[in-house]
């Protein structure tokens, strides 16, 4: 892999920018694998990376049955923030923010993290009651997040409407300034390649179709559309594929697949310096470095996998955002999308092993798993590798929805972006 540098740059712009070369390998699969992601998301290929570089293990396939990041990880408004209200969901998502700060300088690859600020508007007395209650409980646990006046809101986002008659008043806000968002595409590609450097197979076009398990009920390996692979260990990463994947190997996970929505405007100079979000009406904004209004809806009410959504969803949230920045009114929209995510009855992941042996998984990122991409990974890969949990993902099993010790995030909060 050729490391990118300002002395890289200079040469290759003397040169015409020849000499990059290809970012990561396409290797054939191999025979056999000591591990198998599944999954070529940011989650899956984190958890390949950190496999190699902190664990030694290096014979290691990731599958991907389209292309990489086309699934979730490019398709999210990729909103990084920390200020969960549980103790694990700080551990977990504060680890995740930690290693987003030097994530460029880890992989060598620019993920353009931006940490310009997260802010959560409150409308009512409810959602000043909860925002109080997060900015307490962050606070003991090291996770910064601070109680925002409406006119102090306005003034760290020029744009808010904050008129006392509107028909979603801000009452408030909490604002997490560690908290922003990064180049999803990059995360993917730059994981890819530092992954690929490591000896990693990053394997496109490659569909599992079954998952083969011995005589003793362990893994032994998958069916692909490229034929049987081998592997010791295999890891789930499939986001709102993963209950299907599961169910190839016998396993039913309290999972639900549904779709959810974004969309983007024409690009317009920087005028929208945060991130903003409103969890009441189901909204969230931002502007990409590109210029576009980067804006994400609610869940569709009902289960799919069709990777589109309702269009009044997508207009119930125009309508809020057009309410709270009226400034935008005139905007017009470029593009909108959707991407399934798999959401769990306390909207909390599960970043387990399972009851077959060699089998992993990690899933439940519902609507909000971009964010925790590094921190997922990481310790994902020390559960694979040490075959027990790390410290930090130790509460997030699959038991917890037999034994009742939930990480309940979905009584927390109405939504978990
Ligand atoms: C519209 C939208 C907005 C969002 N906004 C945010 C946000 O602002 N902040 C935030 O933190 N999170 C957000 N999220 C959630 C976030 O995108 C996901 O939680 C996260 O990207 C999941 O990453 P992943 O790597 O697990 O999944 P993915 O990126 O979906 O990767 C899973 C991969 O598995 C592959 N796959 C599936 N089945 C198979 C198979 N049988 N064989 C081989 N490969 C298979 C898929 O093709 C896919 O590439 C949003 C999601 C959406 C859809």
């Amino acid at each position: 892999m050729r490391k990118f540098s300002g002395f890289a740059l200079a040469r290759e712009a003397m040169r015409g920018h020849k000499g990059w070369g290809r970012q990561w390998a396409s290797p054939e699969p191999r025979s056999d694998y000591d591990v198998i992601i599944i999954g070529a998301g940011g989650h899956g290929l984190a958890t390949a990376y950190y496999l190699a570089k902190e664990h030694g293990v290096t014979n290691v396939a990731v599958l991907e049955k389209g292309w990489l990041g086309g699934g979730n990880t490019g398709r999210n408004t990729t909103i990084i923030r920390s200020n969960y209200l549980y103790d694990e969901s700080a551990g977990l998502y504060d680890h995740a923010v930690k290693l987003w700060e030097n994530l460029s300088q880890d992989i060598n690859y620019n993920v353009m993290y931006s940490p310009r600020g997260v802010m959560m508007l409150a409308h009512n007395v409810h959602d000043v009651q909860v925002f109080k209650r997060h900015i307490h409980a962050n606070r003991l646990n090291g996770v910064d997040n601070e109680w925002l006046t409406p006119e102090e809101a306005k003034e760290y986002c020029p744009p808010l409407n904050i008129s006392q008659t509107a028909r979603y008043p801000v009452m408030g806000a909490a604002l997490q300034r560690r908290g922003g968002t990064a180049r999803h595409d990059a995360v993917a590609w730059g994981y890819a390649r530092a992954a690929s450097d490591r000896g990693v197979h990053v394997i496109q076009n490659c569909e599992v179709t079954g998952v083969r398990r011995g005589a003793d009920g362990a893994v032994t390996g998958v069916e692909t559309s490229r034929g049987f692979i081998g592997a010791k260990k295999v890891g789930v990463v499939a986001a709102g594929n993963t209950s299907v994947i599961m169910e190839m190997a016998g396993v039913r996970m309290p999972l639900e697949s549904f779709p959810l929505q974004a969309l983007v405007s024409e690009p317009v100079k920087p005028c929208f310096p945060c991130v903003v979000m409103s969890n009441t009406v189901h909204a969230y904004i931002s502007q990409s470095d590109k210029g576009e209004l980067v804006i994400g809806a609610g869940t569709d009410q009902y289960t799919s996998y069709s990777q589109t959504g309702g269009l009044h969803i997508i207009q119930h949230t125009l309508d809020a955002i057009c309410e709270m920045f009226p400034v935008f009114t005139r905007m017009r929209m470029l593009r909108s999308w959707g991407g399934i995510v798999d959401v769990t009855p306390d909207r909390s992941p599960i970043i387990s092993r399972t009851p077959v042996p060699g089998l992993f998984v990690n899933c439940g990122w519902g609507t909000g798993g971009f964010k925790a991409t590094p921190g997922s990974g990481h310790v994902f890969a020390h559960t694979i590798a040490q075959n027990a949990p790390h410290a930090i993902n130790a509460g997030y099993t699959m038991e917890r929805f037999t034994t009742g010790r939930l990480i309940d995030e979905a009584a927390a909060a109405a939504v978990a972006h």
